[in-house]
């Protein structure tokens, strides 16, 4: 039968789904909630481009929030998941080609010496927290409104992305008890941070942050703010982690983490290391990753850790992104796209403002780029949603949320950027109107 059967639209495929999934959708902030519409159901991908079931072209700026920066079915990932299938999908033992992306993991990222792989950035970042925990016999953690560390429970307070945008504190679902040693404070605000730590610094086993924060769109996070938080880590011996799963080999080939200076004691990694695969990390110093089971009490495990077909996804992107000028070139355009929707929004009178870091940008309905939660918040939310729906009307798929950063790849060349700038005068157009 044809997958792309011309009978299908996205509206029957959106209804069809409706009785057999929740909402019509495997994570919540696909369903359109926030915009309104009816999402599109993509039936393939191909460097800046995917398709929906109406045999709509689209650019898309999401990139599968962030894995696509090689752009989509890049043809040496493709090769690579091809040949690792032939040979097997699954061995529940370990292979050679674990060890190749361990390597290459520790030397892009100097601050990590021993890494673990998982396969969700969730995963990630909950057996991060464990370890902490359990590496420093400390009950306590820190995060700060606004930053998003996927769906554990400890760490659904206040969180960003799909929460933010249904507008609900917490999740239903997660005790209070489990929530209690979870402190949130807000991001970019250092002093606050010095009374927490000050208050309770030696009762805190970690702090976990997003460096560069992208799940209450693009807010990095200030110099000062992680410089504090790294001094007050070390001086009462809490384990800071940052949180790269988005922003690791994506504002810089060695993270936020480069760009800042700062080496955090474990950091978590997902969606660009698996290269569209699930693939995800968390690694650090080798003296509390020697806590992890088999070496030390700290359980943690996996099925499907470390896959071999998704390990050759990630690794071919890994080498793949080395490539003399990969980053400059990506951070070009992305600077391209924010420069030119600056002028479209200005030549039409619309407050707006871009910000751009390697290739991530946040558009913001805002007179000023925002430098924290509340600040986002301010946002033009109802001008977001016409501009969004006007972009998708002339196949620009933009985040389907006023509070998602957004994503560039490899192949958004000039040609795509002056498409989308074309298209964006004409939603800046009907939004002044
Ligand atoms: C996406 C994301 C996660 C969660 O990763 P999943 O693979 O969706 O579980 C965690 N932290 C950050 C910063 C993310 O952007």
């Amino acid at each position: 039968m044809n997958a792309h059967s011309p009978r299908n639209t996205n509206e029957s495929l959106f209804a069809r789904a409706q009785k057999t999934t929740p909402g019509g959708v495997n994570s919540p902030v696909r369903a359109f909630r926030s915009v309104g519409g009816t999402p599109r159901f993509i039936t393939k991908a191909q460097g800046p481009y995917f398709w929906d079931a109406e045999e709509r072209r689209y650019i898309d700026y999401i990139g599968s929030w962030g894995p696509a920066i090689v752009g989509h079915a890049h043809p040496k990932v493709v090769q690579a998941v091809q040949e690792a299938a032939a040979r097997g999908l699954s061995f529940g033992a370990p292979t050679e080609g674990e060890i190749d992306m361990a390597e290459e993991i520790c030397k892009l990222v100097p601050s990590i010496e021993q890494v673990r792989l998982v396969s969700s950035g969730t995963e990630a970042t909950m057996s991060a927290l464990r370890l902490a925990r359990g590496a420093t016999r400390r009950d306590k953690i820190v995060k700060f409104e606004g930053c998003y560390h996927g769906h554990a429970d400890s760490l659904l307070v206040k969180a960003g992305s799909g929460l933010l945008t249904f507008g609900n504190p917490t999740s239903s679902g997660v005790p209070e008890d489990f929530v209690k040693h979870t402190l949130v404070l807000d991001y970019n605000n250092t002093q606050q941070l010095e009374e927490a730590f000050k208050a309770a610094g030696n009762e805190i086993a970690c702090v976990i942050v997003e460096p560069v924060a992208g799940n209450m769109n693009l807010v990095p996070a200030t110099a000062e703010f992680l410089q504090t938080m790294r001094r007050l880590c070390t001086e009462y011996g809490a384990i800071l982690i940052f949180d790269e799963v988005m922003s690791g080999f994506r504002v810089a080939l060695g993270g936020a983490q480069s760009l800042y200076g700062i080496a955090p004691d474990l950091t978590a990694l997902g969606k660009v290391i698996g290269g569209g695969l699930p693939v995800a990390a968390f690694g650090g110093r080798a003296d509390i990753m020697k806590h992890l089971a088999p070496l030390g009490g700290v359980y943690q495990a996996g099925t499907l850790s470390g896959n071999p077909v998704a390990v050759a996804a990630g690794l071919t992107t890994l080498r793949i992104i080395q490539e003399a000028g990969f980053y400059e070139r990506l951070s070009a355009q992305t600077r391209k796209l924010a420069d030119g929707l600056g002028d479209a929004a200005r030549d039409a009178g619309v407050t707006f403002s871009a910000d751009t870091l390697g290739g991530m940008f946040g558009l913001y309905f805002s007179a000023a780029v925002p430098t924290s939660y509340a600040e986002v918040m301010q946002g033009d939310k109802e001008r977001f949603n016409v501009f969004f729906h006007a972009m998708l009307d002339q196949g620009v798929y933009l985040a389907p949320s006023a509070f998602e950063a957004g994503f560039v790849s490899a192949q958004h060349d000039d040609a795509v950027i002056a498409e989308t700038l074309v298209a964006a005068r004409t939603a800046f157009a009907e939004i002044a109107s």
